[in-house]
């Protein structure tokens, strides 16, 4: 069968599912980190579970692009700018986590694993043959220019606030602490923040139904996803801050 038709049905049908899953993790929040739970199977360390999740976001879309044949220079940033933050997010931020040997279940390893392989697949094959190809006056675009600068402020905000994190914690220790500083004066979760501003960026900067798919399945996996952590510092922490909010500044 030609590509294209498998590509075009199995587009349609992650759009279609990202909705369910966004109303779903509103529901039954994704057991890992602080929500980890029993009842959930077997784990492994969840180290070894972030990088397991993560590489095949960094190692399909790789392969996408080094099999295409005839790259413009479009191609080669969009492969820099995935790349960027995958490479960091596989194999450097799984082992800047501090938290103690925690584990994972590998529910969610599949789970994370089947959606970046999915999503890179999209995107790569998309972008680099599918589309016909970037040409390089697209670069010049407004909506690359403004997608780019969405990108790269997402990817910046995520950082910072996963960092700040990181640094709550000493080397081996599990504890929560409130965190301060920066956007957390403003939300729970920065980090999630600035991880859907980066994939709304992509998007804009592809202007690609694959990399719209994308983002929408990042507000499905994360937005639940800080109501729950944010409900949960309220739980814990009788001081919280009040006029913190759990992703959007003074809104929600
Ligand atoms: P969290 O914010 O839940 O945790 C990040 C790290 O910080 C964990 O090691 C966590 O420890 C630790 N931590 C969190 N809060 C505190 C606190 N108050 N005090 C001390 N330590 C704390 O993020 P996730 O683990 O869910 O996600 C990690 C990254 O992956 C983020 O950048 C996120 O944006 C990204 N991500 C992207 C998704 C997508 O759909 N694109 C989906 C999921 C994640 P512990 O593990 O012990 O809780």
């Amino acid at each position: 069968m030609d590509e294209t038709i498998l590509f075009n049905a199995l587009i349609i049908a992650w759009l279609a599912l990202a909705a369910p899953t966004f109303v779903s993790l509103f529901f039954v929040t994704a057991p890992y980190g602080r929500h980890a739970r029993r009842g959930w199977g077997a784990g492994m360390p969840s180290k070894l579970g972030w990088v397991l999740m993560e590489a095949p976001a960094a190692v399909v879309f790789g392969a996408c692009y080094v099999l295409a044949e005839g790259k413009t220079i479009t191609a080669g940033v969009f492969f820099l700018l995935w790349e960027l933050h995958y490479v960091h997010r596989s194999f450097i931020y799984p082992f800047s986590r501090r938290g103690g040997v925690k584990r994972m279940p590998w529910a969610i390893v599949g789970t994370g694993l089947l959606f970046n392989a999915v999503n890179a697949y999209l995107n790569g094959r998309y972008l680099f043959v599918l589309s016909g190809g970037y040409p390089s006056a697209w670069l010049g675009d407004p909506r690359f220019l403004a997608g780019l600068a969405l990108f790269l402020g997402g990817l910046f905000i995520n950082r910072r606030a996963d960092l700040a994190l990181t640094r709550l914690r000493r080397p081996g220790e599990t504890t929560y602490r409130v965190p301060h500083g920066g956007l957390y004066r403003w939300v729970s979760c920065p980090n999630y923040l600035g991880e859907i501003l980066q994939w709304i960026g992509w998007a804009v900067a592809t202007w690609s139904l694959a990399g719209l798919a994308f983002a929408l399945w990042t507000v499905a996996n994360l937005a639940p996803r800080a109501r729950a952590h944010h409900r949960w510092y309220g739980e814990h922490f009788p001081d919280y801050p009040a006029e913190r909010r759990a992703l959007l500044p003074g809104l929600w």
